[in-house]
Order: structure tokens, then sequence, then C-alpha cells
């Protein structure tokens, strides 16, 4: 078994960030997320491995916010592509949760799979190298098990790492992983260490037979009472590891110009607004009902899983305090029979 002395963490951060930019969870400011380790500013920023979750998702590395896709001139009808811009350079998430790392498959199923491949995040994908730091002491708001993940065994990882007190085990699963523990030689240890027992989780979400339910229930008027108090403010949209609506905009100046894409979120009225006026989503409970039916009945119908990987960030984030494991608990007792 291979170990990395909590002592020398920084030293195998500073060698990973040589080849690689590395991003890791850190809390700047009144903020946390996911940042280059070489904008880490020791006094002011703070390494959070030992949190369950930073606010901000790792999505941003391998599906940014913002991204230019191509560059274009264009005189009359003709159009040139001068330049595209998939993104090749390495790069490292480290410590990222097993939610995370399962949302991070939902990409891979939406992007790259049913015969469609997305070149701009094939590229930022195949080159990124995933460390994910397995859970055994769920937080407040996980429920990640209950959505179908392991939170000790995460899911597309190249290492996996396991907090062992001192140490974390250190556990190469792909070929990725295995160029990772070269390069960090010496500082990795042969010593044997254990890691703990998965603590129960306070979170229970029913989540069991509710993609089935869901078929009948696009007119429930649960709907209503679900939504009434949403904003629409997309917020849980935005802190979600797994949501990746995303819209394509122009950019131009003369001739010349370029196309870029970046977030989007269902629910904002724009999103479905068409050309002639008309929108099929018009008021905030029909936004509200597409984001849940797609996070737990669409997306499982197509790729046979939900779209929610329980991290609990929306949880965390909404202003109106509304909670997706009771969002599920409800749809799962609903008495639809006397509804008929
Ligand atoms: S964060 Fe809450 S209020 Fe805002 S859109 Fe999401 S569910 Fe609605
Ligand atoms: S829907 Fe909420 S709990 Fe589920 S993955 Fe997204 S932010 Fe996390």
């Amino acid at each position: 078994m291979q170990i990395l002395s909590k002592s020398k963490l920084e030293e195998a951060l500073n060698q990973l960030g040589k080849n690689a930019e590395l991003f890791v969870p850190l809390a700047r400011g009144e903020e946390s997320g996911f940042y280059p380790w070489s904008s880490y500013q020791a006094g002011s920023d703070r390494l959070m491995l030992d949190a369950l979750n930073v606010l901000l998702p790792p999505k941003s590395v391998v599906f940014p916010q913002t991204e230019r896709m191509y560059s274009f001139t264009s005189t009359g009808p003709a159009v040139e592509i001068k330049e595209t811009f998939e993104s090749p350079q390495p790069r490292i998430i480290f410590g990222l949760r097993a939610c995370d790392a399962a949302a991070i498959a939902c990409f891979d199923d939406v992007f790259l799979t049913m015969g469609f491949i997305d070149s701009f995040y094939q590229a930022r994908r195949d080159n990124t190298t995933i460390v994910a730091h397995a859970c055994y002491e769920p937080g407040a708001n996980c429920f990640c098990e209950a959505m179908g993940v392991d939170p000790t065994e995460p899911v597309n990882a190249d290492v996996i790492i396991r907090d062992a007190g001192e140490v974390y085990i250190w556990e190469s699963k792909s070929s990725k992983g295995e160029k990772l523990t070269a390069a960090l030689g010496s500082l990795l240890e042969n010593k044997e260490a254990a890691a703990p027992g998965l603590k129960p989780f306070q979170q229970q979400a029913n989540y069991e037979g509710v993609a089935e339910k869901l078929k009948g229930m696009f007119e429930d008027p649960i709907w209503e009472q679900l939504a009434a108090t949403c904003q629409t403010c997309g917020i849980c949209t935005y802190v979600c590891p797994s949501c990746y609506c995303f819209d394509i905009q122009v950019k131009s100046w003369g001739e010349e110009g370029y196309r870029f894409r970046c977030y989007d979120s269902c629910m904002y009225s724009e999103y479905t607004q068409m050309a002639g006026g008309h929108n099929p989503r018009g008021n905030e409970r029909e936004r509200f009902r597409n984001r849940f039916l797609h996070k737990l009945q669409f997306f499982s119908e197509r790729y046979g899983k939900p779209l929610c990987t329980g991290c609990g960030r929306c949880i965390v984030a909404c202003p109106a305090g509304i909670n997706i494991v009771e969002i599920i608990n409800n749809i799962k007792e609903a008495d639809t029979s006397v509804r008929a």
C-alpha cells in the first residue's frame, strides 16, 4: 500500500503542479471552490481537503463557464473559420469528492456518448486527471448514497486518496493515475494504513421508484406546491456539479468575430424563449418542474442514472430554502391515485 504523509502534502502539490494546471479545493475570502494551486496565497487562502464540499464544484475545469469555440471572418454570405479553441493543456483536479466525480461521469455521458462527441469537452476531459477523495463522514446535507453514488469508492477516479489520520492512502486506478504516482516518486511511501468506516447519513432521500413514478406526474398539482417559493434565481443550477445547460453566442465586429458558449440555466425564462415570443415554459412552475424532471426522470431514462449525485450544494445555496431531498421524498410519498 502507498501512502502520502499529510506533512508532505504541500510538497506533493508543488510537484504535481510542475507538469499540469493543478486545481485544489480552497476557501478564498467568502467563497470556496476549486482554484489553481499556483494562485494559492498562504495566509489568506485555506486548503479545504478536509472539508466535504466547497461551494463551487470543479465542473468548470472540464466545462468552463465561458468557452471560446472558434473565430471567423465573414465576407458576404461566405464564412471562414480562422481558429478553433479546444484546450489541450494537462490539468489535474485534486481532492474532489465522490459526488463531484460522479457528476463528471454524467458529463461524460452527455458529451461523449450516444453517437455524439463534443470535441471541446473531449479535449479538456482527455487532458484532465482526477484525484478523488473518498468520504467516510457524510455532511449534514449529503445524500449521495441514495442517488447511487458510493462515497468510499468514487467512480471516474484516476487516483483515490483516503484520509487515514496522519496520512492519505494513495490508490492509483488508471494509467493517468500511474503517471501521477511516478511523478510523486519518493514522496509516496510503502506503509500500511487503515481507512475509517463509513458513518451514517443524516439526510435520508428515498429515490427508489421515483423516476418511474414521475412518468405519471407531469400534470400533478404537486408541482404548484413544490415550486411555490422558487424565485427562479438559478443559483441551484450554478452550484450544481452535474448541471450542464449552455448557450452559444456570437461576438462580432465588422467582418471578424468569434463564437463562444457559456453557462445557461433552465430556471431562466429566456432559456426556452422562442424567436416569435412563444415560451413553452413561461412560468416558474413549468421551469421548476422541468429541472426536477430532468434530474430525477428524463436523465435516468436516457442514461440509467439520475442527474443528481447528492452533493447537497443546492440545499445550502437556495435562498428560498428549497430542499431536493424533501422534493424526492414528497414525490415518493405522494398519493397520486386520489388525483386520477
Ligand atoms: S436556488 Fe432555489 S429559488 Fe433559486 S432557482 Fe433554484 S430552487 Fe429556485
Ligand atoms: S441537484 Fe443539488 S444535490 Fe443534486 S447534484 Fe445538483 S447541487 Fe448537488
